[in-house]
């Protein structure tokens, strides 16, 4: 019953929410032909630790930003990409991401804000999160199992995205970035010491930004 109820709600916020879930194969292969591939910036590079700037032209640079994430993201085969992790200063995400239900979702997101959630749709899930940022290593983190973002499309549309499971897990963490977070950020501190110590012994499989 109470499901049931959680259903017809999701049901009646339909409107205004991006399809995202049609095309994902043509639409990504697009996106990253007409791309360039960047470097990954990783943890202790400034533009990962801080706000980053709205973005206010809505034309062709924007275009190629996001062309040139989504080939960034292939290159480092992620399910999520920000702005900052190609070292641009800018309130951009991209994602190529399963939600739970094993829906591919593709899309970006420009000047993305989370949605509180009311108390009755914070379930926590705990499970592994990586970062292209922080290669090599994961860790257990619990997060809302449902997430919505607001922000706006490449032509300054405003849009609506959301997403369960994996896909909502994506959709906080890029968000996150945007706002000068990474997931090991909201670790304790053992687990992020263990983060950083995975990813000091690891090898990143993609081309990384090298900090000074
Ligand atoms: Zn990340």
């Amino acid at each position: 019953m109470a499901q049931q109820e959680t259903d017809e709600q999701i049901g009646e916020l339909n409107d205004g929410f991006v399809v995202d879930t049609e095309d994902c194969e043509e639409r990504e292969l697009a996106h990253r032909e007409r791309g360039t591939s960047r470097p990954i910036t990783v943890v202790g590079n400034p533009v990962l630790h801080r706000e980053c700037k709205d973005v206010t032209e809505f034309g062709d640079e924007l275009a190629q930003l996001i062309d040139d994430m989504f080939a960034s993201q292939k290159t480092a085969e992620g399910v999520g990409l920000a702005a900052n992790q190609i070292g641009v200063d800018q309130k951009v995400f991209v994602y190529d991401c399963m939600d739970d239900e094993g829906v591919r979702h593709v899309g970006h997101v420009i000047n993305p804000v989370l949605q509180e959630l009311p108390a009755d749709r914070r379930v926590l899930d705990e499970s592994n999160e990586g970062c292209l940022s922080v290669p090599t290593a994961y860790a257990e983190l619990a997060r809302p199992d449902y997430a919505e973002v607001h922000g706006q499309d490449s032509q300054g549309n405003p849009i609506k995205v959301r997403g369960t499971g994996y896909f909502a897990r994506c959709l906080q963490h890029e968000t996150d970035h945007l706002y000068g977070f990474l997931y090991i950020d909201k670790l304790s501190k053992r687990d992020r010491k263990d983060a950083l110590r995975q990813m000091a012994e690891g090898t990143p499989r993609y081309p990384v930004v090298a900090n000074d």
